[in-house]
């Protein structure tokens, strides 16, 4: 009597693969345990068990397994739903989804690497042969393949111990190099305990007389102490008094002042520990009563707040009822390294039963996560992360929070499963019978029409907290600017001004440039040549730091050049401007002032957003120039002035989105300014000062955003009324990518007709040798998708029989967006 198994293989396999186990093992198999099994020649998979059943496949003989690896399920019920959800929807293999779901560590395989773990420790008793055995060689030689871990033991079956060591915390598998992160120590100084009375004070005081700025120094320590009722930093004292290092020092050295340091690697949102015991105010208590309406009627609710309207508080309120009702609660955000702030004020709150899950963080922390949450431990009630950690093991989640849901991050791109976390949310939420919160200040033109038509709940914060006013928007117009002569560089006078007036009332500066580097274009004044990469169709971007020319796709770079590489005329001109001209115009302009740089170039490692943030807000920085990495939910405190160098770049973007997406990222950057007392300025400098978007976000309009694009998405047959489906064709053959892609697309064209869009070269047609080539597909509201994707997969499997197009590849996208 045969038994077989049904498994999901870590591999694009279009289906489950079926082996066959013994009766025992088959009585012990359970859907969701993982079971190491030969594949291909000579490879050795882990797979995740699917179902067990008693029926022999058709077609091929079923091999045995090599061994089973758990002992309890490792995937939940609801988990592996959920793959075939997103694999079916997104059309792409379980496998997939599930190489995106799993740690690496849950996937040994045969060519996966082993190490031992840098922070192991082990008394060596405490290991059974085969374990030393591994133990041993790893100390001897810095890896070994697990290959040869099975010459190693003499047996083909080492996964078990392998899996062993690593939930030891022995060994670690694949391991990547992480930043070690050295917390930021923070200098403060405080008089000594010898002058705590006003009398010895007084005598301090005339004894330093002749030393008056020493008497100073001591002095403004008094004043700050005095007014902010806060340890004072020395550098706030050395700047305020004006009094040098040595001068301190030297009232250090007799012993005057101490000094003391204290450990600054959170961000510290408020100090003030009485904090966490906030009530909510009018707004925010009908809105939480609001949702939780909705929530009892088993809705999705859309919080539409402005920015800094105390969504955050809101959240938190929700949270404390899902953990009171011993549930699990998921926070998705756009982007981890971005939020550091948020993730520390719901740790200041939440404390213990927080735990952060990041795309940065090694194998083995992520692996330990996953196990917190399949076991439902007290420590991981509340996870926050970004969109992987919705391939979470949660057992009992009763509420997720979409945060920021416009945000563009929530989908992938690439590779496969290329979801959207956001939306996927909804349907795993769905399978828990949890509640869905989506909150934004610029809501995705799809959610809100979701939301006013019946599929969700819109739920609406209309004030800032605290009756904080809502930025003051002005729009400089450059082309009268240039024309007047009134630009320094890119800055306008009135920016210029407005810089000068926020610095000497000692507040900060936001200034916004969506596009990093120095210049994204060198140009030959005699000849008009310009640099291009050699790999891909774009021009090599100037980088002044590195002195470089740099492609964004491929990463190639070369020395700046001196002359035309053509004509050898040394007249070379920049067009355009990225984050480090301005950050080098500032300097010039700007001596004194202490200016930052945000961008791809300056965030390398997991803690460099870190870095930059908190020296913005431990005011260590006066202005910070950046992407649109500012507009990502930062709450300064002292933020009175945004400048937006230039919106035009912004809109001229060719996507039928770019008008949406600049005016979210527009309101977001300006969100930053004023967020507590005095109301902030927002400067937008561009050339098109009538265009209907600028115009809207110096309004704060958003209904009117909405309710332009969503006519212009009607009339020209895009999302939220049509679905679109993305096919991208590429390989290193240019004619093969056109012929393929001609193909493809006649299919597509026999049954869709004129919602096929395409062949059409996307604006950079080829990266890294390779040619690309779209095919769009609309699918309008009364055709099946169901239908739709059955015949795009039987036209796929007709398209990979074609043996010259072997080389080709074909991506599917479902909502491209
Ligand atoms: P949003 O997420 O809507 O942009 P936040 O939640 O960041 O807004 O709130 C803006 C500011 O107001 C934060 O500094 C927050 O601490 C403060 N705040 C909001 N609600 C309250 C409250 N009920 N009590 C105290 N402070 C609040
Ligand atoms: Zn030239
Ligand atoms: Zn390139």
């Amino acid at each position: 009597m045969n038994f077989y198994i049904d498994v999901i293989l870590p591999l694009p396999l279009e289906k489950h693969f079926t082996y066959e186990v013994s009766q025992h093992e088959g009585e012990f198999l359970k859907p969701g345990m993982r079971v190491a099994v030969p594949f291909g020649k000579t490879k050795i998979y882990t797979a995740i068990v699917y179902r067990v059943h008693r029926e022999a496949p058709q077609l091929y003989e079923a091999k045995p397994i090599e061994q089973i690896l758990d002992e309890k399920p490792v995937i939940t019920a609801i988990q592996l739903q959920f793959w075939t959800w997103i694999a079916n929807y997104y059309m792409c293999a379980e496998g997939e989804v599930l190489r995106a779901a799993l740690p690496g560590s849950f996937l040994l395989e045969s060519e996966t690497l082993i190490q031992l773990s840098p922070t192991q420790s082990i008394n060596e008793n405490d290991l059974d042969d085969q374990e030393y055995l591994i133990y041993e060689a790893l100390k001897t030689q810095s890896s070994l393949r697990i290959q040869e871990v099975v010459q190693l033991l003499d047996k083909k079956t080492v996964l078990p111990v392998i899996n062993r060591l690593v939930s030891k915390n022995i060994i670690v598998v694949n391991q990547e190099i992480f930043e070690q992160y050295k917390p930021k120590l923070v200098r403060y100084v405080k008089l000594a305990e010898a002058y705590a009375s006003e009398v010895k004070m007084t005598l301090l005081l005339e004894e330093l007389s002749n030393a008056p700025k020493q008497r100073d120094a001591v002095l403004t320590w008094f004043q700050l102490t005095a007014t902010s009722k806060k340890p004072v930093p020395l550098k706030d004292l050395s700047r305020i008094s004006g009094a040098s290092a040595s001068i301190i020092k030297s009232l250090i050295d007799k012993n005057i002042f101490e000094e003391f340091y204290v450990q600054q690697d959170r961000v510290n949102f408020d100090a003030d520990p009485t904090n966490t015991n906030f009530k909510l105010n009018k707004g925010q208590e009908e809105v939480l009563n609001e949702i939780n309406v909705g929530f009892a009627e088993e809705e999705v609710c859309l919080l539409h707040g402005v920015t800094s309207s105390g969504k955050t508080e809101i959240y938190i309120k929700l949270i404390e009822a899902a953990i009171a009702r011993d549930k699990q609660v998921l926070y998705l955000l756009p982007e981890i390294a971005l939020t550091s702030q948020l993730v520390s004020r719901l740790q200041a709150f939440f404390g213990e039963q927080v735990m952060v899950y990041h795309s940065k963080y090694s194998v083995n922390e992520r692996m330990e996560i996953y196990n917190h949450v399949l076991k439902d431990e007290a420590r991981a009630k509340i996870i926050l992360g970004a969109r992987s950690s919705l391939f979470l093991p949660f057992k009992d989640l009763g509420l997720i929070v979409v945060d920021e849901e416009h945000e563009t991050t929530y989908k992938q791109f690439d590779p496969a499963p290329r979801y959207n976390a956001r939306d996927s949310a909804v349907v795993l939420a769905g399978m828990h019978k949890a509640n869905l919160i989506l909150g934004s200040a610029t809501p995705s033109l799809e959610s809100y029409y979701n939301a006013t038509h019946n599929k969700y709940k819109l739920i609406e914060l209309k004030e800032r907290y605290g009756n904080v006013l809502m930025p003051e928007i002005e729009i400089v117009d450059l082309k009268e600017k240039y024309k007047k002569k009134q630009m320094t560089g890119h800055f306008s006078d009135r920016l210029l001004g407005e810089i000068n007036t926020t610095l000497k009332e000692g507040e900060q500066v936001i200034l916004f440039q969506n596009r990093r580097g120095y210049s994204p274009i060198l140009e030959c004044i005699t000849c008009g040549h310009s640099p291009h990469c050699p790999n891909c169709d774009v021009s090599l971007t100037f980088h002044q730091f590195s002195n470089q020319l740099r492609c964004h796709y491929c990463g190639y770079h070369m020395a700046m050049q001196q002359q035309c590489m053509v004509c050898d005329s040394t007249e070379l001109t920049t067009k355009g401007f990225g984050t480090e001209q301005i950050e080098t115009e500032l300097k010039a302009l700007l001596p004194e002032a202490r200016i930052g740089r945000m961008d791809f170039d300056t965030t390398r490692g997991k803690y460099g957003h870190q870095k930059i943030i908190s020296a913005f807000e431990q005011e260590n920085i006066d202005i910070l120039v950046g992407t649109q990495m500012l507009s990502k939910g930062l709450d300064f405190r002292k933020v009175r002035l945004v400048g937006i160098m230039n919106a035009d770049t912004l809109l001229n973007i060719p996507d039928f989105r770019a008008h949406e997406r600049s005016f979210q990222l527009m309101l977001q950057v300006a969100g930053r300014a004023g967020r507590t007392k005095t109301r902030g300025k927002v400067l937008i400098q561009t050339y098109n000062p009538n265009h209907q978007i600028v115009k809207q976000v110096s309004e704060n309009n958003y209904l009117g955003m909405y309710k332009e694009q969503l006519e212009e998405r009607y009339q020209y047959q895009y999302p939220p009324y049509y679905k679109i489906i993305k096919f991208t064709l590429k390989s290193r053959d240019y004619s093969k990518t056109n012929e393929a892609a001609d193909w493809l697309a006649k299919g597509l064209v026999n049954v869709f007709g004129q919602n096929v869009l395409g062949p059409e070269f996307p604006p950079v047609a080829r990266i890294r040798n390779e040619y690309y080539k779209n095919i769009l597909l609309k699918i309008p509201p009364q055709q099946s998708l169901g239908k739709t994707k059955q015949y795009i997969e039987k036209l796929l499997k007709s398209f990979n029989a074609v043996a010259q197009w072997r080389s080709v590849r074909v991506i599917i996208n479902v909502d491209p967006y």
